[in-house]
């Protein structure tokens, strides 16, 4: 009978626990493995507070539907009454001239919009007509979006959207990692517009063709009844190997047979035929060093942003300009220690009571790391400044809540892609069957984390050495 092998999984966040789920899944009893976290809880950047009367997310608050990986995840876990979709109005806000101006997202709405000029808008509706870039390789997002829409919808609209939800900056940002679809669709049909427009007739008539039934139509964005940590609860439910929690993986020694021993912060050692690093990237660093300096500089130089989530809940009627949209981004232009502020009772009111408004600040970001560090009264002061100069807001809050994430989130710099494909290439010589997934890879969704850790797995084989 053969051995069974040993994996180790470095990370509980959702790319971990993920990776375990899908490795338990494919290998069943051929495998025993154990998933190492260094904190006190299995989440990582997903983490709800419950009160008896709220239900507040310090990091993500939702996942997008339109990747279906978490979705189906979700279904897979028997979790399908528990899922909520968003209500509301669905719009979004850009701050402009201090109050929110929608961000349009047709034809009228955007002749109408006072976030560009009249030449911006003309430029901008000029994009089926602009020839496609004939290379392929990676730009920076804000080179993209000029090219295509104009300067002013780079500034204007993308930028804002990006500084505050990607807390990246767009004059940086890869456009390969996050934004390929567009590339793909420039690539394709020489313009995003007449893209767009094409691949879902395409794909309408390949359905009609194939007999296919059109698929179920969701919100945009989903949570879960409890918050986004019920996902992780009911993972961590159905794992069948060592979870171990405030344990870290300091060391990892080759040993003989191929295989490793990993050392850990508590003094003892774990042996592994297979480890996969569901870790951020400098945190790979720190392991993978020892074995080649110059992986190790390349993973550590890879920046992270740091941020500080505000959470406040008002009385309905201390609030003097209702706000309908799931968020407000606040341009960099705006020159106000806010990043964007989510409209959190409004995207989902079973999180809250119902005579609650619940907004919730970004504070942090390139430039302002600082504010992270500020002792809670001054921070949740500073972010309802910000907030009372928006909405009007009379009161005090009912409750507050600070997560502060530092780091935060990995900043996709150009030719990301190209150095991940290139760290991976050198770990299958130099450390085999150890895999790196997770947020810092290729993708920082909840949706890409759980994609990214099932293609980990469909990479394993166990019959080596
Ligand atoms: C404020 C904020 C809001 C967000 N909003 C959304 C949203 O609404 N929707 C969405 O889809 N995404 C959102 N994201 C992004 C998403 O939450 C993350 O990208 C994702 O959860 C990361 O998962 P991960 O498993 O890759 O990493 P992490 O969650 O960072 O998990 C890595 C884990 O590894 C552990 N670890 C590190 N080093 C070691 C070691 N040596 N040994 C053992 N353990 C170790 C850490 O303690 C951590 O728990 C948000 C992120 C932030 C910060």
């Amino acid at each position: 009978m053969r051995r069974k092998k040993k994996i180790t999984i470095i990370g509980g966040g959702i790319a971990g626990l993920a990776a375990a789920y899908y490795l338990q899944k494919k290998f069943g009893d051929e495998i025993t493995y154990t998933v190492v976290e260094k904190s006190a809880v299995f989440g990582g950047k997903i983490s709800t507070t419950r009160t008896d009367k709220f239900i507040i997310e310090g990091g993500p608050e939702s996942f997008v539907t339109r990747k279906r990986e978490a979705y189906d995840l979700c279904i897979e876990l028997g979790l399908e009454d528990r899922l909520v979709g968003t209500e509301g109005s669905g719009k979004n806000y850009i701050l402009h001239d201090g109050r929110p101006a929608a961000v349009p997202t047709n034809p009228i709405a955007l002749a109408r919009t006072p976030l560009l000029s009249g030449k911006g808008k003309i430029r901008l509706f000029k994009e089926p007509f602009v020839p496609p870039r004939m290379e392929t390789s990676d730009e920076t997002f804000s080179t993209f979006i000029s090219r295509r829409l104009g300067a002013e919808a780079a500034d204007h609209l993308a930028a804002p959207a990006l500084r505050s939800i990607y807390l990246a900056d767009i004059e940086k940002l890869s456009t390969a990692v996050s934004f390929g679809r567009f590339t793909e669709l420039e690539q394709k049909y020489g313009s995003i517009t007449k893209g767009m427009f094409s691949s879902m007739k395409e794909k309408k008539a390949a359905r009609k063709a194939s007999g296919e039934a059109k698929p179920k139509k969701l919100s945009p964005f989903m949570t879960l009844r409890s918050g986004l940590l019920e996902l992780v609860e009911t993972l961590t439910g159905r794992l069948t190997g060592d979870l171990l929690l405030e344990t870290a993986v300091t060391a990892i020694k080759k040993v003989e047979d191929g295989r490793y021993q990993l050392q850990l912060n508590n003094g003892r050692s774990l042996d592994s035929d297979i480890v996969i690093m569901a870790i951020p990237t400098f945190a790979m660093a720190d392991l993978i060093a020892p074995h080649d300096g110059k992986m190790g500089e390349l993973l550590h130089s890879m920046p992270y942003n740091a941020v500080a989530t505000v959470t406040m809940a008002f009385d309905a009627g201390d609030v003097e300009r209702p706000f309908d949209g799931f968020g407000v981004v606040v341009p960099k232009e705006a020159g106000i220690p806010l990043l964007a502020c989510e409209g959190m009772s409004i995207k989902f009111s079973h999180r809250n009571p119902e005579d609650q408004v619940v907004l919730r600040g970004f504070v942090g970001g390139k430039g302002h790391e600082h504010l992270i560090s500020l002792p809670d009264d001054a921070l949740v002061a500073l972010v309802k400044k910000q907030l009372d100069n928006i909405f009007g807001l009379k009161g005090e809050p009912t409750i507050s809540r600070i997560y502060r994430w530092q780091p935060a989130t990995p900043q996709y710099a150009v030719g990301h892609l190209e150095t991940i494909t290139a760290v991976e290439t050198k770990l299958a010589t130099l450390l085999p069957n150890i895999y790196i997934t997770g947020s810092g890879t290729r993708g920082m969704g909840i949706p890409d984390c759980i994609r990214l850790a099932q293609e980990t797995v469909s990479k394993i084989d166990l019959i080596f050495g």
